[in-house]
């Protein structure tokens, strides 16, 4: 069975806002085998929309349209979809009533147009909307199946993965089930060289990997029966991707993330952490902090961006500053050291680098970062050369930091288990 997403809305066509729907459509989509040969982006134009919708009905069986379900002239999706499918419009009256609530609940009064939002194609399936007040839409044709999602991705995100997915589900015989291998700290190339000969002539399960910043993360997807057979499907692969990777593998779960795995890795050894950062102000903190609960090993931080707070706060040394400068192998270790001994803990990570645009020189380039590590006193240092805008040093930076403190807390575990200490 194929799909198409068309996404409406001039202000996507004139790059005012990011295609996120299309994104996150195809990538469902893809999870639950439904292949997926085109996707448009068509502005709020009756005319244009009705001809890419004619279009996408010839050649796809499913059609997954976003945006213009709005109160508004221009939102007109509905409209046209009902006329291209020959259908009239009609109030619904469950439509009608859940949108009079929505506007009782937050005392406003609704405008004559919102009422044009409970206006659905005859015969039409109407997905309810938690997070607004367009309805969408679900409309059968003898050859097609077209749904009408709302724009804003609040509103339509919850909407598919609640109403739309199971629906899909439905329509392909057995089920899709996936397992996300995640990876950090080994470039995307590597992982696929390492796949590569799982990845050639995959049919089933399949093996798709995925770049983010610091991190590879790897889809494991089958088809089966049931659940249990595509389990059954997926999990040699997981185990040979395990003997693969090793311990670059953070998770195996879906929800977890980078800062949630280094979270509990300090928490499962009882460690408290600290952070002094100078380039990227604050965000390896608000990533560890994004964690709850970690209250229970990061107590504090600090944001040292000139040398005065680096020696004040953190003990380095003028000497190390006058002969390597700030962005130096020689000062991350400092502040390391400085920020666990200020902050009696067990693990401190420091940044210091140039995130540009300027303060960049032949020496020291724009991108050079200096990370250190001390885990129990036992300290890391690592330079770095990140390339990009100045928030993509600073996010590759805050990446590489959780990055390397995972590394050295496993390292000095693991010389600990084996008895070298
Ligand atoms: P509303 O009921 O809010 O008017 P709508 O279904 O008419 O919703 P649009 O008016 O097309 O949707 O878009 C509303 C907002 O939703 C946009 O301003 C934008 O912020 C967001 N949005 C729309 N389409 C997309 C998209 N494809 N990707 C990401 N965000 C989108």
């Amino acid at each position: 069975m194929t799909a198409e997403i068309i996404c409406v809305g001039t202000e996507i066509l004139l790059g005012n806002i990011v295609n996120t729907n299309a994104a996150y459509l195809a990538e469902k989509l893809a999870a639950s085998g439904l292949d997926c040969y085109y996707q448009t982006v068509v502005g709020d134009n009756a005319e244009r929309l009705a001809g890419v919708l004619k279009c996408a009905m010839e050649r796809s069986d499913v059609i997954l349209l976003s945006g213009g379900l709005g109160p508004t002239e221009d939102d007109l999706t509905k409209e046209t979809v009902a006329k291209v499918c020959g259908k009239k419009l009609s109030v619904d009256d469950h439509s009608m009533e859940r949108i009079a609530e929505f506007f009782a609940v937050r005392d406003i009064q609704p405008t004559e147009n919102n009422w044009k939002q409970a206006m659905v194609p005859e015969g039409a399936k109407v997905l309810d909307n938690d997070n607004g007040t367009a309805p969408g839409i679900i409309l059968e044709t003898e050859k097609n199946r077209i749904v009408l999602l709302p724009g804003p991705p609040a509103e339509l995100i919850p909407m598919f993965d609640q109403q739309v997915l199971p629906y899909l589900d439905a329509l392909t015989p057995g089920v899709i089930c996936s397992r996300m291998v995640k990876l950090c700290g080994v470039p995307e190339s590597q992982v696929e060289d390492t796949l590569k000969d799982l990845i050639d002539g995959q049919t089933n399960p399949t093996i798709a990997t995925y770049a983010k910043t610091g991190e590879v993360h790897i889809r494991v997807t089958a088809s089966g029966e049931n659940a249990k057979a595509a389990g059954k499907t997926i999990k040699p692969i997981v185990k040979e991707l395990k003997s693969r990777f090793g311990g670059d593998i953070y998770s195996t779960r879906e929800e977890t993330t980078l800062e949630m795995a280094v979270a509990d890795l300090l928490l499962a050894n009882d460690l408290t952490v600290t952070t002094a950062e100078s380039c990227t102000g604050g965000m390896i903190a608000a990533r560890i902090i994004n964690v709850p609960g970690v209250s229970e090993c990061y107590k504090a931080g600090l944001v040292t961006y000139s040398n005065k707070a680096k020696r004040k706060f953190l003990g380095v040394r003028k000497s190390t500053l006058d002969k390597y400068g700030a962005v130096s192998s020689k000062t991350a270790g400092e502040m390391a050291k400085g920020a666990a001994l200020l902050l009696k803990a067990d693990v401190a990570v420091a940044v210091t680098g140039i995130a540009g645009p300027d303060g960049g020189t032949e020496e020291k380039p724009v991108g050079l970062v200096y990370i250190g590590c001390c885990v129990k006193g036992e300290l890391t240092v690592k330079e770095y050369h990140f390339s990009g805008t100045r928030s993509q040093i600073r996010e590759a930076t805050t990446s590489a930091a959780l990055i390397l403190m995972r590394s050295c807390i496993l390292k000095y575990f693991s010389k600990v288990t084996f008895g070298k200490k």
